[in-house]
């Protein structure tokens, strides 16, 4: 770190071609059962050493180890069907009228926290502090078909976040700088997110014993994606769903501003917060350049602290060409130190 303000990502980076698919969500793994393993240590030592080439400052393992973002917390989870997929209609249905989820059988359950070793594995490629990101309960149970219906969708949360609180937990013992929950769901469900979902978010974070964070986004840079952002009028969700999160103890907010018609401004409902401002469309592959990331910070800089601003992706960089990546985080960290060198650092 060269100054107060600091460059990191939401969370994932594209896979090699040799792992899998690229440019798709919930590829495939390529590499037989027997290789995956040594494949996905691999894979995880290039994230990490392109976001340390590009000079970020919080880095994670590009999320190489999971299939999809929800998956990659579900996968071993009792009564959880990851393989199986059934169709549900998702997200408020912006996108799309259904999407494959995962199907819940039986009594969710994990007796023990799962993703402490990928971490470990993560902590010894890097001295910089790195982030663990985990599915936050309201975007889990909205990813899942509950073929039980033992529960309300808000209990079901409930148990998730109480899984993900011992996750958590652990993972800020193993020495995880940063626990993030993704829950794009606050803007879609924004009554549900003010009767139960923060609840659970509370929940889940609660006594974690590092930074906690929530980003909250508009969704990945798919084309059906790309095409609701288009066409959409309406960007007064976080007006609701930020106003909900500053109430909380979450540490830090990951937002969207890049690629949708959001102000800047918006973050000044995040006072006392640590600000991840999205500066990063992650749904076009040409990167932005070191200036138009320095133009958003120095705005942001009339809301928040230098020292709670972090240049940041809109979301995960999964679907972008690992070139395309890479130009983007560069651009982040170049950006954050050009306004760092006008606040007086070396
Ligand atoms: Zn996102």
């Amino acid at each position: 770190m060269t100054g107060p303000i600091r460059a990191t990502i939401v969370g994932s980076l594209p896979k090699p071609g040799w792992l899998a698919v690229p440019g798709i969500l919930q590829a495939p793994w390529k590499v037989p059962a027997t290789d995956l393993p040594e494949a996905l240590a691999d894979a995880t030592r290039l994230c990490v050493d392109s976001q340390v080439a590009a000079g970020l400052d919080v880095v994670t393992d590009g999320e190489q180890r999971r299939r999809h973002y929800v998956w990659g917390f579900l996968d071993g989870i009792a009564a959880i069907d990851a393989e199986n997929l059934a169709l549900k209609p998702t997200r408020g249905q912006r996108f799309r009228k259904e999407a494959p989820v995962a199907r819940l059988t039986g009594e969710p359950d994990c007796p023990e926290p799962r993703l402490v070793e990928p971490l470990l594995a993560l902590r010894a490629l890097t001295d910089r502090p790195v982030k663990v990101t985990l599915p936050g309960p309201m975007t889990i149970v909205d990813s899942l078909l509950d073929e039980v219906g033992r529960h309300s969708t808000a209990d079901l949360a409930m148990i998730f976040a109480a899984m993900l609180n011992r996750e958590a937990k652990a993972l800020a013992a193993a020495g995880a700088a940063v626990v993030q929950f993704d829950e794009p769901c606050f803007n879609i469900y924004l009554d549900d997110a003010r009767d139960w979902g923060i609840a659970a978010l509370e929940r889940a974070s609660a006594g974690v014993g590092t930074k906690t964070g929530v980003h909250i986004c508009y969704g990945y840079g798919g084309s059906e994606v790309a095409d609701w952002k288009a066409a959409n009028r309406d960007w007064s969700h976080y007006e609701q769903s930020l106003a909900m999160v500053a109430r909380t103890d979450i540490d830090q907010v990951s937002i969207e501003t890049a690629a949708v018609g959001v102000d800047i401004g918006v973050i000044e409902l995040l006072r006392g917060k640590d600000v991840l401002l999205g500066l990063v469309d992650v749904g076009k592959e040409a990167a932005e350049t070191p200036d138009q990331i320095a133009d958003g910070l120095r705005r942001a800089l009339a809301y928040v602290a230098p020292e709670r601003l972090f240049a940041c992706t809109d979301c995960g960089l999964v679907l972008r060409s690992r070139e395309a990546a890479a130009a983007k985080m560069r651009a982040l960290a170049a950006g954050a130190a050009i306004v760092n060198r006008e606040l007086g650092a070396p």
